[in-house]
C-alpha cells in the first residue's frame, strides 16, 4: 500500500493580478464568501436573492424584472443567453473582432443556429452602419456582439445598436463580461434585449458567477419555448424544434426559480452568490460612475506609463477599453521568460495573448479592486526593471513618471 501525502492547507502566494482578468478581489468580496450558508429556501436567502437581483439592475442600469445570476463562469451566462434565445435553425449574427466574437459564434452553432459572421481586423472595431448592413443582409433572429474583446483589448460601441436592432425585428445580446463596470453600460438607455457578464474583470470577484439581464422581449421568448422537466411540468417533446437544449442553462427554469414562484432548479450557489451580492454592493456603493471613471483614470495612467517606458501600444486607441492595454514585447526580450521575472520576482501577474497577437504583445489590466494608482505604480515599476535586465533600454522612471504625472493632473 502507499501512503498518500496529504497537502497543507490551501496558502496562496501573495499576488498583484494585473494581467486582462482574472484578478485580485476586493477583500470585502473574499470576507463575503466565507459567510455561513443557509438552506435555499431560508427567508435569508431569499432575501439575499432579491437584493442581489435589485443591485445588478442598478448596476446594468436597468428595469428588466429577469436580471439574475447563472451559476458558472461568464460562458455559462453566454451559453444559457444563446441556448435558450435561439432555436435550431435561427439565423444568428456575430460580428467578430476578437476571440470572444468566436466563442459566441461557436456557443450559437452548438445551439444549432445557422451563424453567420462579419469580422474586422484585430485591433478594430465595428461602425453601426457596417452592422446594419449585415443585418439587412442576413435578417438574423438574434444578433450577438462582445462590447470589451480583452483578447484585443477593443471596446465596441453599442449606443447605436439597439437602435438597429429594433427597427429590424432583431434580438440584441452582447457579451459585457470584460467591460461591466468599468466601461459605460446602459442595458436599457441602449436597447440590449440579453446581457451577460462575469465578476472576475471590472467587477472585482472571482470567476464562477455569471451576472444577467433580460429585457421584455427576449423574456417572452425565452417563456414561449416548451418546458420539460420529468415529472414536474408539461411534458415536451425532446424532439420538437422548440425545446431548449439544456437543463442547466434553461433560462427559463432559471427565471422561474428565481422569480416569486421559486421553483426548484439548480441549489443557488450560495457563496458565489454572497461574492457577487459584494461586488454590486461594493461598486454601487463607491458610485457608478465613480467606479467607471476610476478604471479610466487608471487605465490612462498605465498607458501613459507604458508610452513613457517607450513601449509601443497595439489597436485603435480611442476605443481601447479602460481597463486593459496591450503593449508590444520589445525586439529582443523574451516575452514569456520576462513575464515569469515579473511574477517570480515582482509577484505580478501580466497577460500574455492569444492567436494573431500570439507572442507578440503583453496584456495589462487595471481593473477592479487593482484599478488603484499603488497598482499602477508598482506595476510600471517592476516592468522597467524587468525589461532592462532582459536587456531592453528603457528611460529610467519614465513609466512611474510619466503614470505619476497623469494621477497628478499634469
Ligand atoms: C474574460 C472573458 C470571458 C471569460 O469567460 P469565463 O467563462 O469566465 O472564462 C468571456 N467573454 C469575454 C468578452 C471576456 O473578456
Amino acid at each position: 500500500m502507499t501512503t498518500s501525502v496529504i497537502p497543507g492547507p490551501i496558502d496562496p502566494p501573495a499576488r498583484l493580478l494585473m494581467g486582462p482578468g482574472p484578478i485580485s478581489a476586493y477583500p470585502s468580496v473574499l470576507r463575503a464568501m466565507s459567510a455561513p450558508l443557509v438552506g435555499q429556501y431560508d427567508p435569508f436567502m431569499t432575501a439575499a436573492m432579491a437584493e442581489t437581483q435589485e443591485l445588478y439592475r442598478q448596476v446594468w442600469a436597468t428595469r428588466n424584472e429577469a436580471t439574475v445570476l447563472v451559476d458558472g463562469t461568464s460562458r455559462a451566462g453566454i451559453e444559457a443567453a444563446i441556448t435558450s434565445l435561439v432555436r435550431p435553425g435561427d439565423r444568428v449574427l456575430v460580428p467578430i473582432f476578437g476571440r470572444f466574437g468566436h466563442l459566441l459564434a461557436e456557443i450559437a452553432e452548438r445551439a444549432m443556429a445557422e451563424v453567420h459572421t462579419i469580422e474586422t481586423e484585430w485591433g478594430q472595431v465595428f461602425t453601426p452602419s457596417a452592422v446594419e448592413e449585415a443585418i439587412v443582409r442576413v435578417q438574423p433572429t438574434l444578433l450577438a456582439l462582445v462590447q470589451g474583446d480583452t483578447s484585443t483589448t477593443m471596446n465596441q460601441p453599442l449606443g447605436e445598436i439597439g437602435e438597429i436592432c429594433r427597427r429590424h425585428g432583431v434580438l440584441f445580446y452582447s457579451d459585457a463580461t470584460a467591460s461591466l463596470g468599468g466601461n459605460d453600460f446602459e442595458a436599457d438607455a441602449w436597447g440590449l434585449d440579453a446581457a451577460t457578464a462575469g465578476l472576475q474583470k471590472c467587477l472585482g470577484g472571482p470567476s464562477g458567477s455569471s451576472p444577467i439581464t433580460l429585457s421584455d422581449r427576449a423574456v417572452e421568448v425565452i417563456t414561449s419555448r416548451k418546458k420539460v422537466e420529468a415529472g414536474i411540468r408539461e411534458p415536451g417533446d425532446p424532439s420538437a424544434p422548440d425545446f431548449v437544449r439544456s437543463n442547466y442553462f434553461d433560462l427559463g427554469m432559471i427565471l422561474d426559480y428565481w422569480g416569486p414562484r421559486r421553483l426548484n432548479h439548480h441549489t443557488e450557489a450560495t457563496s458565489m452568490l454572497y461574492g457577487a451580492r459584494e461586488c454590486a454592493r461594493v461598486l454601487l456603493l463607491e458610485g457608478r460612475q465613480q467606479v467607471i471613471d476610476r478604471h479610466r483614470l487608471a487605465g490612462d495612467a498605465m498607458l501613459a506609463g507604458v508610452q513613457g517606458l517607450g513601449l509601443e501600444v497595439f489597436g485603435d486607441i480611442s476605443h481601447k477599453m479602460t481597463n486593459v492595454v496591450a503593449v508590444y514585447i520589445p525586439e529582443g526580450v523574451p516575452g514569456d521568460a520576462a513575464r515569469q521575472a515579473m511574477l517570480d520576482d515582482f509577484g505580478i501577474e501580466i497577460g500574455t495573448s492569444f492567436g494573431p497577437l500570439h507572442g507578440k504583445v503583453w496584456r495589462i489590466g487595471t481593473m477592479g479592486y487593482n484599478a488603484r494608482k499603488d497598482a499602477v505604480l508598482t506595476t510600471l515599476a517592476a516592468l522597467e526593471a524587468v525589461l532592462r535586465r532582459f536587456g531592453a533600454s528603457v528611460p529610467v522612471g519614465g513609466g512611474v513618471d510619466a503614470a505619476a504625472d497623469l494621477y497628478a493632473g499634469k
